[in-house]
């Protein structure tokens, strides 16, 4: 590791390109670029190796912030990996600077990597003082963002899962037929609700676990009869799985290798076994799965019955709000538009009026029904208010929006529903207005009026059609 001083009263062309790399930065972009310079001037530059570490775990040296230029930086606790730093810009460390104390977490390089560190006295407060330094509203704004953004994201995660309460589907991936058989008779016997899935390639996996949302992962990336797998399609794989946040068991000949568990640590692994395993040992470890299992199941749920509306059982105005709020502030990283389609049942009024509020709660039940199964997995379905419905389409434009609109309105409009021949038009139908985010509004309240404008010009044209803003 080489650790560089940039304190200098000389111009330093260097430092220039500093601040161009952090403006660019998520954290930065507010802070001019005189206000940058002076920051990162208090700042060491620190070079590091692959594979080099800047941070031991348990390591007492004082804390500091430290802010990614360029390369990539691994973050694991308990050898658990924890998260991967790779936009120039983005920060770790900041806890530690809030917080000194032994270092809970290791950080390691993968590749030539190059950072600002910047010790704690930069962001220190003087208690005597009555003002408080630019430095230290920086990391504070720096802070507040960053747990907006993780939560974000973590919650544009989650959505992609969907909880499936009644079976539990494991996936077995290795070529070696005598180990999948031993496999799979060990968790018949530790885990005998589950189903088994076994690939012995890697194409067949990808492909199913597309269709499917594994509980738990149990991998050998040791590929060695057909096809040879290298570090990046190692790497993609484990991303894939991370999607889906189950347990990763990876059990493989080259675990014995310290470097080589290390990195499958760090791509995501929870728990490392070498081959031939001890039959104890692996059951063991796919008992602590199953306990990590039970917890977070109990935990979705308890989460989602607070999210949820209890008519219909969609999602509540509070999960909308926090899923379109969530994609908004994830949309400077990904770049993928999402589209809003809003739903009004045709003149329910009159339906109320006639069958009775109870009648009309048993249609509203079935109109969301067909919603909620209607839409992709990832797309959220909402109850907004009374009997209109918000279906949020993340990753998705809008001329596919509106097919996914038109695919709901036809839904509806086939559905038998009881004493719907009563109704004004001999039909119980819907109105749709559709809006796609960042090409019509570049905030959620826009959104939702521009996809409301639409709906009401729906209403206005005689009801049971899709209106998209031009
Ligand atoms: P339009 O086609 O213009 O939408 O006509 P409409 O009669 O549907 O008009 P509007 O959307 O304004 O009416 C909403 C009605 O929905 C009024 C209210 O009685 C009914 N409603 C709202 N929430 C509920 C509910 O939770 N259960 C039942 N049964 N009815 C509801
Ligand atoms: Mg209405
Ligand atoms: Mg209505």
């Amino acid at each position: 590791m080489k650790r560089i001083p940039l304190f200098t009263d000389k111009p330093n062309p260097q430092l220039d390109n500093y601040v161009t790399v952090l403006s660019e930065g998520r954290y930065f972009k507010k802070f001019s670029h005189k206000l940058l310079k002076n920051i990162i001037r208090r700042g060491t530059l620190v070079k590091l190796k692959a594979e080099e570490h800047l941070i031991y775990q348990g390591d007492d040296s004082p804390p500091e912030m430290y802010v990614l230029l360029k390369g990539s930086l691994a973050v694991l606790a308990n050898s658990k990996f924890i998260l991967r730093l790779e936009l120039p810009g983005d920060i770790a460390g900041e806890l530690s600077v809030l917080n000194p104390s032994p270092r809970s977490a290791e950080v390691v390089a993968e590749t030539d990597t190059e950072i600002i560190a910047f010790t704690q006295d930069v962001f220190a407060v003087d208690e005597q003082s009555e003002t408080v330094p630019v430095f230290y509203l920086m990391f504070t704004y720096i802070l507040a963002e960053k747990l907006r953004i993780t939560t974000a994201q973590s919650l544009v995660r989650k959505n992609n899962r969907v909880i499936s309460v009644d079976n539990t589907r494991i996936a077995l991936i290795d070529e070696n037929t005598t180990d999948r058989l031993i496999i799979r008779g060990i968790l018949r016997s530790e885990w005998p609700e589950a189903k088994i899935t076994d690939f012995d390639n890697v194409a067949a996996f990808i492909e199913n676990s597309l269709q499917h949302d594994f509980d738990l992962f149990i991998i050998d990336p040791n590929f060695t009869s057909q096809q040879k797998l290298d570090e990046k399609q190692i790497k993609s794989i484990f991303n894939a799985m991370q999607l889906k946040n189950s347990p990763i068991i990876v059990t493989s000949k080259l675990c014995q290798d310290v470097l080589q568990r290390q990195k499958w640590m760090r791509m995501g692994a929870n728990d490392l076994l070498t081959k031939p395993f001890s039959i104890f040992d692996f059951k063991h470890s796919v008992t602590k799965s199953k306990i990590m299992y039970h917890q977070q199941r109990e935990l979705d749920r308890i989460e989602q019955d607070a999210d949820t509306d209890r008519l219909t059982g969609l999602a509540n105005r509070r999960r909308l709000d926090q899923f379109l709020e969530a994609l908004q502030t994830v949309y400077p990283d990904n770049k993928k538009p999402f589209s809003l389609v809003i739903s009004d049942v045709d003149n329910f009024k009159h339906y109320n009026d006639t069958h009775g509020h109870q009648m009309g709660d048993v249609v509203l039940a079935g109109v969301a029904g067909i919603f909620a199964k209607t839409v992709r997995k990832g797309d959220l379905a909402a109850r907004f208010g009374g009997e209109e419905f918000v279906m949020i389409l993340p990753d998705c434009q809008k001329t596919n929006a509106v097919q996914v609109a038109e695919k709901l309105r036809k839904a509806i409009e086939n559905e038998e529903f009881p004493y719907q021949d009563q109704q004004p038009t001999g039909n119980l139908t819907v109105t749709l207005g559709v809006a796609t985010f960042p090409q019509d509004a570049d905030n959620i309240d826009t959104l939702l009026k521009k996809a409301d404008e639409c709906l009401y010009i729906g209403k206005e044209s005689g009801r049971n059609i899709t209106i998209a803003v031009e």
